[in-house]
């Protein structure tokens, strides 16, 4: 009787442990290639990146989709414990959250329609109708320069009012805007770039060992290879 109950007790105590062994990650899935629904279904860069680094970590990675704009609220809040959204790790927002080392670089580039001429770079946007992703890198840009702009929620809108000649350009990230280009013939990209911007996995300032176990298990990845893999896989 005392062995049965030992063995239910520690079946009991296994899965208590284990099945809190979770990881939240918050995403915003409408940012191809890096993250999007397929089918349904939210894939990409950012979300295969996630699970490989759940894999080394020993966890299982639970991605959670909101609004970009609320994903620091619910990492701050807890409802999540990384973010991977292709976030810029920009300096106002490492005041709030950790970051970890960077995994990706970019640049916000200038999506046009394919019979635009007159804009060549980011002086040219002056008097033009600029849409921009509420809350992107791509927003704080353009209000830095001291454009007005037209704030969309989600790349595929502004792309969408583009191309219905409602607005002139879409600044946005450069992988995502060579992803549209790619899949839209009317659609191409401005000489001019913006600078370079780091994109890294935010960790909540406390979680100091998650953010060391975050950083290593993407040091291991570079290392044996999974990170090239997930590139190819991506972007080639
Ligand atoms: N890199 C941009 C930013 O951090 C856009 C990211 C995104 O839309 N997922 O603001």
């Amino acid at each position: 009787m005392k062995k049965i109950l030992l063995v239910i007790l520690s079946v009991v105590l296994f899965t208590v442990s284990f099945g809190s062994n979770k990881v939240y990650v918050g995403t915003n899935a409408e940012f191809p290639p890096f993250e999007y629904l397929e089918k349904g279904e939210m894939v990409g860069f950012d979300v295969d990146l996630a699970k490989e680094i759940g894999k080394i970590m020993g966890k299982e990675i639970v991605m959670k989709d909101m609004a970009f704009d609320g994903l620091i609220p619910a990492l701050q809040t807890k409802k999540v414990d990384l973010i991977i959204a292709g976030m810029t790790a920009t300096e106002d927002r490492k005041k709030t959250v950790n970051f970890s080392d960077p995994y990706y670089s970019a640049n916000q580039v200038i999506v046009l329609n394919e019979e635009n001429t007159d804009i060549k770079g980011f002086e040219d946007l002056k008097g033009k109708k600029i849409g921009v992703m509420l809350g992107f890198t791509g927003d704080f840009v353009i209000t830095e320069m001291g454009y007005p702009s037209e704030k969309f929620n989600a790349a595929f809108a502004g792309i969408m009012a583009l191309q219905s000649k409602k607005i002139d350009a879409v600044v946005l990230d450069s992988e995502t805007a060579n992803n549209y280009i790619k899949k839209n013939d009317n659609l191409k990209l401005a000489e001019g770039k913006g600078e370079a911007e780091d994109y890294a996995i935010a960790i909540r300032k406390a979680d100091k060992e998650l953010l060391e176990e975050v950083n290593s298990a993407i040091e291991e990845l570079k290392e044996n290879g999974k990170f090239e893999e997930l590139l190819t896989k991506y972007f080639k």
